[in-house]
């Protein structure tokens, strides 16, 4: 069966985005509405629809992934000052890209608790 998210659109290229970084692992591009100056979105290739879903045969996936987000930050001018890292998980969460991502967030100082 095709997945047919946009994030498994951008990954297969069928529809454009503003890719930043790129490994075998992962994807990094920015947040088509931005919530910060600097909103990145890190999505794995091994396709995984929630973290709801995780199993051990995504630990090296879901670890590279925050390598990556650090490495992106800094790419970013943003690694030294700070940033967030995101995972929504399940409507709940406030997910509503049925593909696992990661937001990366900074520029701006981020409050906490988020809303
Ligand atoms: P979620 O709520 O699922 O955690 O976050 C989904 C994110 O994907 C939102 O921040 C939204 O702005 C972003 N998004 C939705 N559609 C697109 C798109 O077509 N391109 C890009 N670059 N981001 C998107």
């Amino acid at each position: 069966m095709v997945e047919n998210t946009v994030f498994d659109r951008i990954l297969r290229g069928e529809i454009p985005a503003d890719i930043l970084y790129e490994d075998e692992h992962c994807m990094a591009f920015r947040d088509i509405q931005p919530q910060a100056p600097v909103h990145i979105l890190i999505i794995p290739r091994q396709r995984l629809d929630s973290l709801q879903n995780a199993t051990d045969e995504h630990t090296e996936s879901l670890g590279h992934m925050l390598v990556a987000a650090r490495k992106v930050a800094d790419l970013q001018g943003i690694g030294a000052t700070g940033f967030r890292c995101v995972i929504n998980a399940g409507a709940g969460g406030g997910q509503e890209v049925p593909y696992l991502h990661v937001h990366l967030l900074g520029g701006r100082p981020l409050t906490w608790p988020p809303g």
